[in-house]
């Protein structure tokens, strides 16, 4: 299929995004909310979809022409109104606001625009790095909620597992609650 917007010789396809709209404006001030965004290596590239998904009008945003203050391009996540967000890119001639669908978008969007614009690697948190921030977080915060559940006589449902006493069986249930091994009958309290 063919794309509805051309790419340089050396530029290359970085993120692209669906259900976009366009302004920063309340829900019904932007014309249309199934635009496409694409970042490149060089451009913003945005298409303006009909109702059917095709393309009526494609618009190149340089990255060239971001304004940058203190050598950082000038993208961030905005809040214009309730439940809208846009990621904002200034431009020399102005600022160009797209409405994403879902927030949580946008961060990755500016990480990959400043990425693109300074050349530098986006700084990612290693899979160990938030394993062991996970891991800190489930010792810290486990054991405090349940000496509070146990004050006001709150069972916990943390699931725990443990081997049966009698036949070495693994058993699972929740703390504080009394099983009954499967195999050999033996009764546990977790
Ligand atoms: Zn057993």
């Amino acid at each position: 299929m063919a794309e509805d917007f051309k790419l340089g010789p050396d530029e290359a396809v970085v993120l692209r995004v669906g259900k976009i709209g366009y302004g920063s404006g309340g829900p019904f001030s932007s014309m249309f909310n199934n635009g496409e965004l694409i970042l490149t290596t060089k451009n913003l590239i945005l298409l303006r979809k009909n109702l059917f998904g095709k393309t009526e009008e494609t618009k190149y945003f340089p990255l060239a022409d971001i304004k940058m203050v203190d050598g950082k391009p000038q993208v961030r996540k905005s809040n214009p109104a309730h439940m809208i967000y846009t990621l904002d890119v200034y431009f020399n001639s102005g600022l160009e606001s797209f409405q994403f669908e879902w927030e949580s978008d946008i961060d990755d969007w500016v990480a990959n625009i400043v990425s693109v614009v300074t050349g530098t690697p986006i700084q990612k948190k290693s899979d160990l790095e938030m394993l062991q921030e996970a891991a800190a977080l489930a010792e810290s915060m486990a054991e405090p909620i349940e000496k509070i559940q146990g004050l006001f006589g709150i069972k916990s449902n943390r699931p725990v597992s443990c081997k049966c006493p009698s036949c070495g069986a693994t058993l699972s249930g929740i703390k504080g609650e009394t099983t009954k091994c499967p195999y050999c009958g033996t009764f546990y309290t977790f």
